[in-house]
């Protein structure tokens, strides 16, 4: 059975939910926390939702080989998976989820050829865009440019293992997992 299990697709399709959804039930389950170089949205805690770095710590991890991927995303900000929780996981025989960029998925297949990549589409792109604008978290040019990077990432699902629709989060997660476990 695969041990890593690497999540991408479109912004606001709705990943986050579905990542939170299997481990509230599947505790057993462990998440990736990545390295990131924005600012946290309210709420966001640093070390639980993800490591806060600033650019030059960021490069500092770079540097010292402490990344297993990392990429600029949306254009802007850069964000890393740190290496050794992924490691320790796969050493302890822990499912560990890498939920990240289209980008990052295929550095982490690369190096790791045994990852199991899913993407995760929304049922149409009217949807997308609708999900995107109800979230309220972006300006309408940060929400241009979500929709520039999903275009692309959207033409890139046939280069994963997987692909799965995210209608009902429940039956979305359901999904996952039995990927995960097949
Ligand atoms: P957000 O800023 O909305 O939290 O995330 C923006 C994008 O960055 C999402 O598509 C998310 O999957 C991606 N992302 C989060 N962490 C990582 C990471 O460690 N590596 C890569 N390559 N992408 C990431």
């Amino acid at each position: 059975m695969t041990k890593l299990t690497v999540i991408a697709g479109p912004t606001a399709v709705g990943k986050g939910t579905v990542v939170r959804y299997i481990l509230e039930h599947h505790p057993e389950v462990k998440l990736s926390i990545s390295a990131t170089t924005r600012e946290p949205r309210p709420g966001e805690l640093d070390g639980v939702h993800y490591h806060f770095v600033s650019d030059a710590q960021f490069d500092e991890m770079i540097k010292k080989g402490e990344l297993l991927e990392y990429a600029v995303v949306h254009k802007k900000h850069k964000y890393g998976t740190p290496r050794n929780p992924v490691e320790e996981a796969i050493a302890n025989n822990q499912q560990i989820i890498l939920e990240i960029d289209l980008q990052g998925a295929r550095l982490v297949k690369k190096a790791m050829p045994e990852a199991n990549l899913i993407f995760i589409a929304p049922p149409s792109w009217e949807e997308l865009g609708r999900r995107l604008a109800e979230r309220g978290t972006e300006s309408p040019e940060q929400i241009a440019v979500r929709l520039e990077t999903a275009k692309e990432e959207l033409a890139a699902q046939a280069e994963f293992d997987h692909v799965v629709v995210n209608e009902d989060v429940a039956k979305c997660a359901q999904d996952v997992l039995d990927l995960m476990q097949a």
